[in-house]
């Protein structure tokens, strides 16, 4: 009976480190695009107690994390065009003092042609990214203005950013959904993959189906992967994000809200298989950016 219990739990214990080693045997440890980093441009830009988030803040953590390049973000207050553009120019100023730095630009919505405007210039100036933040920006994604923005981008073939989880707009994700399916020749990212809301993603599932859906959607799985991907939730995530297609989603740690190395372990936490997680770190950023890898 003794031998027989022993037995059993040998088993298990082989059998727990046999799924463990795998696990850890599948991390990825190449190169990182971290798609999603705040810098600090002005006052009110320092979003965390625990962290900084000047340029030498951000270039520190690299290395050891192995980001070899990352997108620097700005986000423009409403009514105020010579602020946005202030921020744009030490965004844009920054990347050029630093190549592993990718400059994402921001307007806001509500500036109306001011934003197009902005838009157009930081477009000239090399930009490719616009990041836009429904929730802190204060605007909702189905206004025309920002069906406008889309547009714009989709002239000038840019990629807008935009957060994708707010607290009080339930139907949020579905308007992001729409606003891209609507306008096809511009790509978007879904910053965080819509955090607790990610299931109704799936609806690009079903606008897979159709063939004027221009799979333009991406996500960046900043906030969620270290939030969830070690939590129940971790197998629906995992589930959600192949359904949609791995080849979608890529690393960004939202610095600095969270350290590099926590959303890197929220990344390796999911489970992916050394060829998924190669896609998320590195490769899908290279092709949406088109970074020769
Ligand atoms: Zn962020």
């Amino acid at each position: 009976m003794v031998k027989k219990l022993t037995e059993i739990l040998l088993t298990i214990l082989i059998l727990g480190s046999h799924a463990n080693s795998q696990t850890h045997r599948t991390d990825y440890k190449g190169k990182i695009i971290d798609m999603h980093v705040h810098l600090f441009v002005e006052e009110g830009d320092k979003l965390s107690a625990a962290r900084n988030n000047t340029i030498s803040d951000i270039m520190a953590v690299m290395p050891n994390n192995g980001i070899e390049k990352a997108t620097i973000i700005t986000i423009a207050q409403k009514g105020n065009m010579a602020d946005t553009r202030m921020r744009n120019d030490s965004i844009i100023a920054t990347a050029r003092r630093h190549p592993s730095m990718i400059p994402v630009c921001s307007v806001h919505p509500m500036d109306g042609v001011d934003a197009l405007t902005e838009m157009q210039r930081v477009h000239e100036l090399g930009v490719q990214i616009i990041k836009l933040h429904p929730n802190s920006q204060r605007f909702d994604v189905s206004a025309p203005e920002v069906d406008a923005i889309a547009k714009k981008a989709g002239e000038l073939k840019m990629i807008l950013l935009f957060d994708s989880y707010s607290p009080t707009d339930a139907g949020e994700i579905g308007k992001l959904v729409i606003l891209a399916a609507t306008n096809p020749a511009a790509r978007f990212i879904l910053a965080h993959t819509g955090l607790v809301n990610f299931p109704q993603l799936l609806m690009i599932e079903g606008l897979k189906k159709y063939p004027w859906f221009q799979n333009n959607i991406w996500f960046d799985v900043s906030a969620i992967a270290p939030i969830l991907g070690d939590s129940p939730f971790r197998e629906q995530l995992v589930w959600t994000i192949r359904k949609i297609g791995v080849g979608q989603f890529m690393f960004g740690s939202d610095f600095p809200l969270f350290d590099p190395a926590e959303s890197i372990k929220g990344v390796h936490d999911m489970g992916f298989t050394l060829e998924e997680e190669k896609k998320i770190f590195y490769t899908n950023a290279c092709r949406l950016l088109g970074i020769k890898p």
